[in-house]
Parts: C-alpha cells; sequence; structure tokens
C-alpha cells in the first residue's frame, strides 16, 4: 500500500476545528489517499513548524486563526486572490518544491451564497460587519458579483474606512464606516464578519437595519445559533445562516488545489447540519 500525503489544519486554538473530519469525507468521496490533522500551533512557533511540515514531506496546510497573516508572509508566491486578501488560509507544496500561498475564504463563502442558499447579490446594498483578515478574503469575491454598493461598518472605525479606500477603485460604491453611522441604513445582505460571535457577542446594530426579504449570514459557526443568528431570527429575514456552509465550501476549494478534484458538498454539508442538529437536541434534553 502507499503511503497517504499527509495534510493538516494549523491554528490556535485548534481543538473544535471540523476540518480534519471535512477533509476526511472528502477523502473518501474523492479515493484520495491522504491523512489531515489539526494541529495546534501558536503564532511564535507557525513559521518553524510549518517548515518541519513540508520538510518531512508533509503536501498542504490549512491555516486558521491567528496564523493567516504569517502564512501570507510563509509563502513563495500567491495566488492573486491572495495577494489582494493579504491573508492564506491554504498553503499547497509546488512540483519544483517552493510553496503556493491561496486564499478560498471568499470562495467559499460566494459559492455558499449563491449556490447554497441562492443569494442574489447583483444590484444589492450588502453591509459587511467587521474589517479583520476575513473581510479582507471576502470584499473581491463580493465586488465581482456587481452588488449596488458595500459597506464595511467596524467597531475600530479607521480600520474600516482603510480597508474600504484600498478597494475604492471598483465600480461599485465602498464606504468604510462604524457602527454609529448605519443608524437610519436599510441593507438586502448583511454578513457578520466581526469575531463577536465567538464569544456570544453582538455588534450594535440599529433597528430596522434589515431590508425586507433580506438575508443575514454570520461567517461564525456553532451548534448552538450565534448572538448574530438570533438577532437574524426576524420576520424581515428570508436567509439567516451561519458560516458552515463557507466552511466546507472553502475546504473544497482548498482539496481542489491540492487534490485535482471536487468534492461534493452537498452531501458533507447535509451530514454536519443532521450531526449539528442532533448534537443541539441532546445538549438541550
Ligand atoms: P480578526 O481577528 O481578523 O478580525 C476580527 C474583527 O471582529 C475585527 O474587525 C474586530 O473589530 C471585530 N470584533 C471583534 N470582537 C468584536 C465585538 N465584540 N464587537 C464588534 N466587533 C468585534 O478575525 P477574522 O476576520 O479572521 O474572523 C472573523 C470571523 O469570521 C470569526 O468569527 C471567524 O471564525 C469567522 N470565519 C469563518 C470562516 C468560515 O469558513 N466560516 C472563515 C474565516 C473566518 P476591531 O477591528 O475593532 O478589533
Amino acid at each position: 500500500m502507499t503511503i497517504p500525503d499527509s495534510y493538516a489544519v494549523f491554528g490556535f486554538p485548534i481543538k473544535h476545528s471540523k476540518s480534519p473530519r471535512i477533509h476526511q469525507l472528502f477523502a473518501e468521496q474523492t479515493a484520495q489517499n491522504l491523512t489531515y490533522t489539526a494541529q495546534e500551533v501558536p503564532a511564535t512557533h507557525f513559521q518553524a513548524m510549518a517548515q518541519t511540515f513540508f520538510r518531512e514531506g508533509g503536501k498542504g496546510l490549512n491555516c486558521t486563526v491567528p496564523l493567516k497573516e504569517l502564512a501570507w508572509q510563509f509563502a513563495d508566491h500567491l495566488t492573486e486572490r491572495a495577494q489582494f486578501a493579504k491573508a492564506v488560509n491554504t498553503l499547497a507544496l509546488q512540483a519544483d518544491g517552493s510553496i503556493l500561498g491561496d486564499n478560498t475564504d471568499g470562495k467559499g463563502l460566494v459559492t455558499d451564497l449563491i449556490i447554497n442558499q441562492k443569494v442574489l447579490l447583483s444590484n444589492q446594498s450588502v453591509l459587511i460587519l467587521g474589517a479583520g483578515g476575513a473581510t479582507r478574503g471576502i470584499i473581491n469575491p463580493l465586488l465581482s458579483l456587481n452588488p449596488a454598493q458595500l459597506v464595511i461598518a467596524n467597531r475600530t472605525v479607521e480600520k474600516a474606512r482603510h480597508l474600504a479606500s484600498e478597494f475604492s477603485n471598483s465600480e461599485a460604491q465602498i464606504t468604510g464606516c462604524g457602527f454609529a453611522a448605519l443608524a437610519g441604513e436599510q441593507f438586502d445582505v448583511i454578513i457578520n464578519a466581526t469575531a463577536a460571535s465567538l464569544s456570544d457577542d453582538l455588534p450594535p446594530l440599529p433597528p430596522n437595519i434589515l431590508a425586507e426579504k433580506g438575508c443575514c449570514y454570520d461567517l461564525a459557526y456553532s451548534t448552538q445559533p450565534t448572538a448574530f443568528v438570533r438577532w437574524g431570527q426576524q420576520p424581515n429575514a428570508a436567509i439567516n445562516v451561519d458560516g458552515l456552509g463557507m466552511l466546507i465550501e472553502q475546504a473544497a476549494e482548498a482539496f481542489y488545489l491540492w487534490r485535482g478534484v471536487r468534492p461534493d458538498t452537498q452531501a458533507v454539508i447535509r451530514l454536519f447540519s443532521v450531526h449539528d442538529k442532533k448534537q443541539l437536541v441532546e445538549q438541550r434534553s
């Protein structure tokens, strides 16, 4: 039997990562001979551990919080979308021994929004909450879908303004502001890309900000509804979901980069949704 190719996700913390299970399911589906492990890697150890991983024969890494910027610096060369994002979530060993850095987060979000949730973005008014690494990765893919306007609102206002100005030569109107400036505005699609959900917190949003039949999308995901998903449980919302679909779609894009085959994400999304619902019932009973 041939030795399986080795892949891993690095992050801190990483204990609850769903990525090993997702990639194991992809590998079974597509008959790929590989292993995929989760390794707890603090930022201070990232460079040395990534070097060791590839030196010992590793083929590819996923990098998550707080390592995406370090992975961007680590890569020998970058895909166009990773250059824009200034953050890398996927490293791939190339035939010549160099390391390619990619960012599959934006593709993951857009695929989940457009294909799985059937959300239209063309001519829609879109609000992104947060101006961190995830926001950087999703701006260009969202702009490519021609929204009427894209507003980035952040707790640290300057970061939102700065980020918006980096993309200001796009055709869509893109602006950055603080949460207070959202009073009186309405949006068709509201994407929560803050880390607030991780501490069951919610950015301060004014009333009536979601347009009729609007979409609420939390990048964070959890077995329990996140604070933002609970906020989205309102009559105006036609769609109100967390980031599980994005997680699985960005993983599929990384898998494709590494293996050259596209897994069936629908089957994996169904499996996780059923599993998460079962866990929730068990926790509540
Ligand atoms: P960063 O640490 O880079 O950025 C965090 C952002 O959240 C900043 O804009 C920060 O504001 C803001 N923030 C943090 N806490 C609060 C709060 N209590 N209230 C309001 N704003 C707050 O994180 P990332 O951008 O990498 O990740 C953001 C989220 O996206 C995380 O929940 C992560 O799990 C999720 N994610 C999900 C993915 C998926 O596949 N589903 C992929 C990537 C990310 P400030 O600038 O003022 O500090």
